[in-house]
């Protein structure tokens, strides 16, 4: 059984199989469909059920609300079809033609760049290239169905080799393997590239870029792209951590400042240690950000990192007056068990 589904501000059609969520039977036909987690966490890929019936399926209630959801709104990347469907979501052309594929690829280098933060360096096998948007992230295939999103940090000038940036959970199932039992030269697969965290290159507006943790870590990537391109609009990143051993690359934008007169570099510590004698910016890192700039209405804002911090800045929008279009964001949700 398949269920057709029309997006009505795009016109366009496209078909779910069963039991396929809406965002992955349009994903899967270069229908490009804001989203972020796919966890049903984030609440980018909320859309509008102008006709038809869904199976909800399961979501965090922060992503949607009950109003919203009597209000005809779903979470596409949870909704599955019941019936055919007229849907209303915008579009996102830059990212549609990129294809999304599995790859396997091969653990080349590991390093502790702190002590809860591996980069992995990842090479494809001969000949292959991914094509992605700087900021983009890709899925690490796991036994079981399961998977686990890491964003890619490298710009995708430099395909050839890509490196993640991965935060240690404690008690993890993935990250523990990677900080106890992965070594180089292991093969691991990967699906990518997902996700619409990317630089817009058709804007001028100065852009704010926030990152917490390893937030740093597509945040990085955009940046290098947008050097290598002579981008030139004002670029502005705060990188908020909690003592300064989690800087983890902190000569790298220390370094862009000095190179490139559009940067700016301002770190943010909420719990610096004694031994740190810190004496930059202190407390959280979008308060930063809503101090410096108490208007935001010029402005773009890109925001990758823990969900509470996310949530923070979506926050922000209203009181700072930054247009809802106008914040970009990944949130680092974790992965749900797979659907039965
Ligand atoms: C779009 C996207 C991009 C991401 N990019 C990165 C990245 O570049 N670098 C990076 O380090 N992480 C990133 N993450 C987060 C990363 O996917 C998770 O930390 C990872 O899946 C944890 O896997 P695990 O198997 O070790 O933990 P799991 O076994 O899945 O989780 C065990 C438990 O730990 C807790 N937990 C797990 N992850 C988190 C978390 N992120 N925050 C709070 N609690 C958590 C939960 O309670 C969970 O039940 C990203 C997430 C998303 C959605």
């Amino acid at each position: 059984m398949t269920f057709k589904i029309r997006n009505k501000s795009s016109g366009r059609e496209f078909i779910a199989e069963k039991l396929e969520t809406v965002l992955a039977a349009a994903l899967r036909q270069g229908v490009m469909l804001p989203y972020s987690c796919r966890n049903g966490a984030c609440g980018t890929c909320k859309g509008k059920l102008i006709s038809g019936k869904v199976d909800y399926g399961t979501y965090e209630a922060k992503a949607m609300s009950v109003a919203e959801k009597e209000n005809g709104y779903a979470l596409f990347c949870q909704a599955r079809p019941l019936s055919n469907l007229v849907i209303e979501a915008k579009e996102i052309a830059v990212a549609k033609d990129i294809p999304i594929r599995i790859m396997p690829a091969r653990v080349v280098q590991m390093e502790k760049l702190a002590e809860d933060v591996m980069r992995l360096s990842l090479k494809l096998a001969e000949g292959q290239r991914l094509q992605f948007l700087a900021g983009q992230y890709i899925d690490i295939l796991l036994s079981g169905n399961q998977r686990r999103s890491f964003s890619l940090a490298t710009s995708p000038l430099s395909d050839e080799m890509l490196q993640l940036h991965i935060r240690h959970v404690p008690g993890g199932y993935y990250t523990d393997h990677v900080f106890s039992k992965m070594k180089e030269k292991d093969l691991l697969r990967f699906q990518g590239p997902f996700g619409v965290f990317f630089l817009r290159e058709d804007s001028e507006r100065p852009a704010i870029l926030i990152a917490g943790g390893t937030g740093f870590a597509p945040i990085k990537g955009m940046l290098e792209y947008a050097f290598a391109q002579g981008i030139k609009r004002p670029l502005h990143l705060y990188w908020g951590v909690r003592a300064k051993s989690d800087l983890y690359l902190q000569n790298l934008p220390a370094m862009w400042a000095k190179e490139h007169k559009n940067f700016k570099f301002t770190p943010v510590l909420s719990e610096p240690k004694p031994e740190d004698h810190w004496n930059g910016r202190q407390g959280w890192v979008h308060e930063a950000v809503a101090g410096d700039h108490p208007d935001l209405s010029q402005h773009e804002v890109y925001a990758s990192g823990p969900p509470p911090m996310i949530d923070a800045i979506k926050g922000m929008v209203k009181k700072h007056r930054l247009p809802e279009d106008r914040l970009f964001f990944d949130s680092f949700e974790f992965a749900h068990a797979p659907a039965s």
